[in-house]
């Protein structure tokens, strides 16, 4: 979601410096506006508006929180001025910051999900758990796998994400809005813009939802006439708001499709020896649940993208949004703050750098 780095094989998401620094700000010694964003701004809902949020780090208070599923909550949030609406940006997002046990700060960024009730705004937070054992633990205990010595598969407790789970109502979170939330495209969408394909994983689809409201719901931006969502998650329960996408699918067919795309990468291999029979891993659990015309088996790829996008890359109107985990950029479209990477996937399906962006 972050970027990454290739450890062992594997890649491990590595937190850009700019997230770093932004963490360890000073309110104090940055403080650039000379007055509160709130006090600029009138109270409706309106993006074009100054969020309300503004450049130093906000303390926020935790109104309620809601199970979206098994990992994933929806925490809902005052703002300082009870009469103000967020007016987060589109394509924005918010940075949250929180102290660990050593004193340490972590800033990660997160998207609002809703914000059209005065004085408070919703998150969608997915818990990264601890997973595996981790190489000290597993020394100490001597239980060596083959490659004793490494201990890629081993996956710390997600620092931030862990820390929102954690509070209680009424407790306080620290927010920021600056430069660095900024969209990497600007919205209203330019005119140019026909088609998009969006390309999400998991928690990904929180920038993807946040879009698509203004496009679907207010009806904005209606030159883009064609929106397809690729959404990849590994189970049936892992997607997130799914009545949600499901409803916009329904209603809104003739410009906006959902594609659940479910499994593993495993799942886009047949095992085939010494057989003509082609069989594959057992179908993902609730599969059936899902309408025939809005699924596919397996993870995000390029075929994917070439059979299921909402136009092709000889289209100067055609953007395709990406949002996921490390692997999905390395292989779609190379690194998260890279441009598209000659050789990627997308690059080989004919898409210009131009065209892809990256969130
Ligand atoms: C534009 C944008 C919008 C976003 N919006 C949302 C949103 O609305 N909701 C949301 O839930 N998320 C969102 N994210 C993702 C969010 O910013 C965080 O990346 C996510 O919550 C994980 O943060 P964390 O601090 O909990 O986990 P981290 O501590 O960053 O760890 C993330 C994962 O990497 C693994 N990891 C970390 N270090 C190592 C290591 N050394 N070796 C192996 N594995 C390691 C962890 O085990 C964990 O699984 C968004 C991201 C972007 C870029």
């Amino acid at each position: 979601m972050i970027d990454c780095e290739c450890k062992f094989g594997a890649y491990v998401p590595t937190v850009p410096q700019i997230y770093k620094d932004a963490a360890n700000k000073d309110n104090n010694s940055t403080a650039s506006s000379s007055s509160s964003p709130i006090e600029q701004m009138d109270h409706s809902i309106n993006h074009q508006q100054q969020c309300s949020i503004g450049p130093n780090w906000t303390a926020l208070k935790l109104l309620s929180v809601e199970k979206h599923n098994h990992d994933t909550s929806i925490f809902e949030f005052a703002l300082k001025d009870s009469n103000t609406y967020l007016n987060l940006p589109i394509t924005d997002h918010l940075l949250i910051r929180v102290q660990d046990a050593n004193g340490e700060y972590h800033a990660r960024p997160y998207t609002a999900l809703e914000e059209h009730t005065k004085g408070r705004f919703k998150l969608m937070i997915k818990r990264y758990a601890e997973w595996g054992i981790p190489e000290s633990k597993q020394k100490m205990e001597n239980k060596y796998f083959l490659y004793a010595k490494t201990d890629h598969s081993y996956k710390p407790p997600g620092k931030v994400s862990n820390h929102v789970h954690s509070l209680k109502i009424g407790q306080t979170l620290e927010f920021q809005h600056d430069d660095i939330c900024k969209g990497k495209i600007a919205y209203p969408f330019e005119e140019s813009v026909t088609s998009i394909t969006m390309i999400a994983v998991g928690v990904g689809v929180t920038p993807m939802i946040r879009i698509l409201r203004a496009l679907l719901e207010k009806n904005e931006c209606l030159h883009v006439k064609k929106i397809r969502l690729l959404y990849g998650v590994r189970t049936v329960a892992d997607i997130l708001q799914r009545v949600l996408l499901d409803k916009w699918h329904n209603s809104y067919s003739s410009r906006f499709q959902v594609c659940y795309c479910i499994g593993s990468r495993w799942n886009n291999v047949t095992f085939h020896a010494k057989t003509d029979a082609k069989i594959g891993p057992p179908l993902p659990k609730n599969w059936e649940s899902i309408p025939d015309d809005r699924k596919k088996l397996g993870w995000v790829d390029g075929q994917a993208v070439y059979q299921r996008a909402a136009s092709d890359p000889s289209d100067e109107g055609h953007r395709l949004f990406i949002c996921g985990l490390p692997q999905v950029y390395m292989n779609l479209c190379g690194k998260r703050t890279k441009e598209l990477e000659v050789g990627s996937e997308l690059h080989r399906l004919g898409y210009k750098d131009y065209q892809v962006v990256k969130f």
